[in-house]
Parts: C-alpha cells; sequence; structure tokens
C-alpha cells in the first residue's frame, strides 16, 4: 500500500463536500478517479497529497512527502525561470549541484520531447509543452506517488492524446502509483489500471474496476 482513505469525510463550513470516501492505492497501480463536478475528487487528491485533512476517518501514507509529486490543471511553473531551471528546482533543493540537477532536468525534458526546448521560458511555450515541463518536473524527482488533478483539461483533444501517450510511458519506465482526477472516461479507461467513479454531491464510490489498461 503506497496511499489509502479509509472512510474519509470532509466537510467545508458546515457543508459535506466528500465521503464517506475510501480508496487504496498499491504500488504501480495507476487509478483515475472520475465523477460529477462538485463530487470531491480534488479533494481526495488533496488528502492523498496532504494537503488537507479530513474530519472523519483516516489518511495513511507509506510514501514522505518528499516522495510524493503533485501536478495541478494549471501548469504552477516560475515564469521567470526557463524550462531547464523549472524542472532542476525540486533537485537543487534536495541538494543536488546546479550542474548534476541542470542535466537530469535536461534528460527529463528531453523524455517528455521537449529537447531543444530548455531555455525556454512558460511564456514562450504552448500549454501541452507547458504542461509537459510540469510533468518532467513532477517526475524527475522518482516520486513514489504521483498526484495528477486534471492534468490535460486545458489542452485540445491532438495535443491530449500525445501526451497521454508520452506520459504512459514514462509512467510505465518509472511506475509510481498514480491518482489522477479526469472529466474524460475515455481518458480514464485508456491510461488507467483501475477507474474509480464518485457519485454527486459528497462523492461516494459508485464503482471501482480494473481498466483494459491493466490488462497485459
Ligand atoms: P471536484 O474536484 O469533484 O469538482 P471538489 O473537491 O473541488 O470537487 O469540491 C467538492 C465540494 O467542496 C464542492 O461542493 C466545492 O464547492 C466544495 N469546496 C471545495 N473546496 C472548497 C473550499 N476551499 N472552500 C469551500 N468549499 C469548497
Ligand atoms: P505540444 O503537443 O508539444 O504541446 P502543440 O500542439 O501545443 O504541441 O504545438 C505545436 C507546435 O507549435 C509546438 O511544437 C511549438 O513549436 C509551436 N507552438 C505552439 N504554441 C506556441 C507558443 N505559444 N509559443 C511558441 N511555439 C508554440
Amino acid at each position: 500500500m503506497i496511499a489509502e482513505l479509509d472512510e474519509v469525510e470532509v466537510s467545508y463550513g458546515g457543508r459535506a463536500a466528500l465521503g464517506p470516501f475510501s480508496l487504496s492505492l498499491a504500488a504501480g497501480e495507476i487509478v483515475a478517479l472520475v465523477g460529477p463536478s462538485g463530487c470531491g475528487k480534488s479533494t481526495a487528491l488533496r488528502l492523498l497529497a496532504g494537503l488537507e485533512a479530513p474530519q472523519r476517518g483516516e489518511v495513511r501514507r507509506d510514501a514522505a512527502p518528499g516522495e510524493t509529486a503533485v501536478v495541478f490543471q494549471a501548469p504552477t511553473l516560475a515564469p521567470w525561470l526557463s524550462a531547464a531551471a523549472n524542472v532542476a528546482l525540486p533537485l537543487e533543493l534536495s541538494g543536488l549541484t546546479r550542474r548534476e540537477a541542470r542535466e537530469r532536468a535536461a534528460s527529463a525534458l528531453a523524455r517528455v520531447g521537449l529537447a531543444g526546448r530548455e531555455a525556454a521560458r512558460p511564456a514562450q511555450l504552448s500549454g501541452g509543452m507547458a504542461m509537459r515541463v510540469s510533468l518532467a518536473r513532477a517526475l524527475v524527482t522518482s516520486p513514489r506517488l504521483l498526484l495528477l488533478d486534471e492534468p490535460f483539461a486545458a489542452l485540445d483533444e491532438i495535443t491530449r492524446r500525445a501526451l497521454a501517450d508520452d506520459v504512459l510511458a514514462l509512467w510505465r519506465e518509472a511506475g509510481p502509483a498514480t491518482v489522477f482526477v479526469t472529466h474524460n472516461v475515455e481518458e480514464a479507461v485508456y491510461m488507467a489500471s483501475r477507474v474509480v467513479v464518485m457519485s454527486p454531491g459528497p462523492g461516494r464510490t459508485l464503482a471501482d474496476v480494473a481498466s483494459p489498461a491493466a490488462l497485459p
């Protein structure tokens, strides 16, 4: 078990937002969290990330905070830093020399198809490219737990598909246990090994099924 939500309930100002909801994530799993808007998908992700605590129930994590990477829908890149510097930042903060961090950042960018764009600032990149940089930054630290909140939502269909295939290749290589929130059922079935469907309102589990992506 990498991370687990056990009968968690969250409310904001007395209004129920999530649960009771349970989810257990094993090593190597890619879980898609789908459900209607407002059912608490992002809240569940924030609980897994340790960014928030539930009023009831328990969050258990085997992955330490430093082994967790989170990617939000809107790229959260530092606009004044180059793509390479953005990706190198978590490595430099973890104690690598600047040179070593830059080398790893360059190879991470190459793996998401951005070789040659190391010096570009976020504003010079398309939305799809900025999302690739965010993914490179998340994956460069080799996290055990990867949490993605609608990472492809802002992208057009073609970019989304290209990125989805690249991300899948990276996942299979690096293998972090992953939970990703999506509105797109096709994307969920395509990318995830398991699809968890939440009910409307303060979401509970409606279905928890293995996806064809899990088949060898
Ligand atoms: P989803 O990601 O499935 O759209 P969210 O987890 O964002 O759902 O939100 C679940 C519910 O909690 C919604 O009704 C939302 O309006 C409410 N909510 C989320 N975050 C906050 C917050 N910080 N303050 C108040 N209400 C919130
Ligand atoms: P990707 O799938 O890499 O995100 P896009 O479909 O978003 O690619 O963009 C296709 C190409 O158009 C990119 O490789 C890039 O060279 C160029 N491009 C798109 N938007 C921009 C932009 N805002 N600034 C610079 N180049 C861009």
